[in-house]
């Protein structure tokens, strides 16, 4: 990825929490474990969570420690699996479903939204937002479903992991 932005995907403690207490972290909010009947990405590895696998669906709020709360519901591998270590690489099977780039700036501000479809060139929607310089992160989300699929922030800004709010509960 050429674009001066990382990917950061969800951090560890998170998905360790979830796993050993079929709770959301962030809000208490039971998870639910379910056999994906079709696959979906793994916020913590940024891999698919094949049909058939199980899956650990909770809500999470991807803007924890840094603005305003947006939770929605999002799926990890149901066992342990290595948090994306690829940062600067958007991850290769991610790229074959559409995605909406979601540009924020300070205070959660929504400076822009790009849509780019399965295959397509997030790299370069990416570098896009990555010479504004009121742009401090982008969310990418999935299209077809709207959830949140992990941040992508500038490779020397401050870390925007949430891990802060591990514990917290509204
Ligand atoms: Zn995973």
């Amino acid at each position: 990825m050429m674009s001066g932005f990382q990917v950061t995907a969800m951090p560890t403690e998170i998905a360790q929490q979830v796993r050993a207490t079929m709770r959301s972290p962030q809000y208490g909010h039971p998870a639910h474990d379910e056999k994906l009947s079709e696959a979906a990405p793994c916020r913590h590895c940024l891999r698919l969570i094949r049909a058939g696998e199980r899956a650990l669906l909770f809500t999470y709020d991807p803007f924890a420690g840094d603005a305003r709360p947006l939770p929605g519901p999002v799926y990890i591998h149901s066992e342990p699996c290595e948090r994306y270590r690829n940062s600067n690489e958007f991850p290769t099977e991610l790229r074959g479903s559409p995605r909406t780039l979601m540009a924020y700036g300070n205070e959660r501000r929504m400076i822009g939204e790009t849509l780019v479809p399965a295959n397509g060139d997030f790299d370069t929607a990416l570098a896009n937002f990555a010479s504004n310089s009121d742009v401090r992160y982008v969310h990418v989300r999935s299209t077809t479903a709207g959830c949140f699929t992990f941040l992508s922030e500038r490779a020397r800004g401050r870390a925007l992991d949430g891990s802060a709010e591990c514990g917290n509960v509204l």
